[in-house]
């Protein structure tokens, strides 16, 4: 999606926005110890039963497999790209202008993916997470295929996007309808989270609706949430009504939170909740408008709430068109921050740790 014109705000503001240096002593969530060792989940995340010898141990769903989160490999995971969209997906969100409808779309070319995706792994790329579903044109067969005949890890995920995409079923169905459909469909098409789920601003009831058949459906599988918002604005309302249905914040990313004039990151933190910084790599004063949105929320105590990646969706980013790849996240902006003065071991809990704690999850008993 485009990006909205961004205005930099200094380091300076945006701690005084909001409040560090309080806010680390005081919040649950801010966490300086060491992050969870590979190969574990962070048990404070997922509460008790990751702890107790006698639970499931947690593991990441792939299309193909379940993955322990140390048995990924090294290297970044994606919590947020697109790896399968088509053509119909940009005409129901009115950007036709950004495609070429004689031609399919550049996510329906399997061997032009598979170059990508390998591309990506030689840019340290260990997982990718696809926010993409029936209504947005995702097809599960090509995301099995894509992961098969490249051997990248994808996450594929499930749900609904927002108002743009909603067909008359959303509408048509009750929560309760969508919550036994979800559920039935995560587990017939192997998906290892919810998302991207979009509310509009202002958000609409068939959202809202959605949202908490996700929520409740979340309940029931366990898989972890990320949601779609217009550049950060409904962040909170996204998270008040996933409480309201009994989710805990640990597990939910609340997406697209790189637009500066959003200040609920140090509150969304403190309730627990995951922070996406999730269109990275594009424009470059989109990149540097969001370096110091990120060293605020470390140097509040935030680290191990930063999630990052790029939403990738366009074909002149793809490597194929000289573009910076499917791994520009890692490529394009980590090195600002490195820049900026951020160690490699912090780099590495945001962009290793961090979204396979998210990720990881223990799936329900399958009797229960
Ligand atoms: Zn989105």
């Amino acid at each position: 999606m485009p990006i909205e014109r961004y205005r930099r705000l200094s380091r300076r503001e945006l701690l005084a926005l909001i409040g560090a240096g309080g806010a680390a002593a005081a919040v649950g969530c801010a966490r300086d110890e060491p992050a969870a060792p590979a190969g574990t989940a962070g048990p404070a995340e997922s509460g008790a039963p990751a702890t107790s010898p006698a639970s499931a141990a947690p593991i990441i769903r792939t299309i193909l497999r379940d993955v322990a989160p140390g048995d990924l490999g090294e290297g970044a995971v994606l919590f947020h790209e697109h790896v399968s969209l088509n053509n119909q997906f940009w005409i129901d969100m009115n950007l036709e202008r950004l495609i070429d409808p004689a031609q399919p779309y550049f996510m329906e070319d399997m061997d032009f993916m598979v170059a990508e995706m390998q591309a990506a792994a030689e840019d340290g790329i260990a997982c990718i997470v696809d926010g993409g579903h029936t209504d947005m044109g995702r097809d599960i067969e090509f995301i099995r295929a894509l992961s098969e005949r490249s051997g990248m890890p994808i996450v594929a995920s499930g749900g609904y996007y927002h108002e743009p995409t909603f067909t008359q079923h959303v509408y048509d169905r009750s929560e309760e309808e969508l919550v036994e459909e979800m559920v039935r469909d995560a587990a017939a098409e192997r998906w290892g989270a919810f998302g991207e789920i979009g509310f509009s601003s202002p958000s609409i009831p068939a959202e809202r609706k959605v949202l908490r058949a996700v929520g409740r459906t979340h309940l029931r599988t366990n898989l972890p949430i990320f949601t779609h918002t217009a550049n950060g604005v409904e962040a909170e309302e996204q998270l008040d009504l996933l409480e309201a249905v009994g989710v805990d914040p640990a597990r939910v990313v609340i997406g697209h939170l790189g637009y500066p004039d959003v200040t609920v990151h140090a509150d969304l933190c403190r309730r627990g909740a995951y922070v996406g910084f999730d269109r990275l790599g594009g424009q470059p004063e989109a990149d540097a408008a969001q370096v110091p949105m990120v060293l605020a929320l470390i140097e509040g105590g935030f680290t191990d709430r930063v999630l990052l990646a790029s939403d990738f969706a366009l074909p002149a980013d793809t490597r194929g068109n000289g573009g910076p790849g499917y791994g520009k996240t890692i490529t394009r902006f980590v090195p600002l921050l490195r820049e900026a003065g951020v160690d490699d071991d912090t780099l590495r809990r945001i962009t290793s740790d961090n979204p396979r704690r998210f990720l990881a999850f223990e799936p329900p008993d399958a009797n229960s």
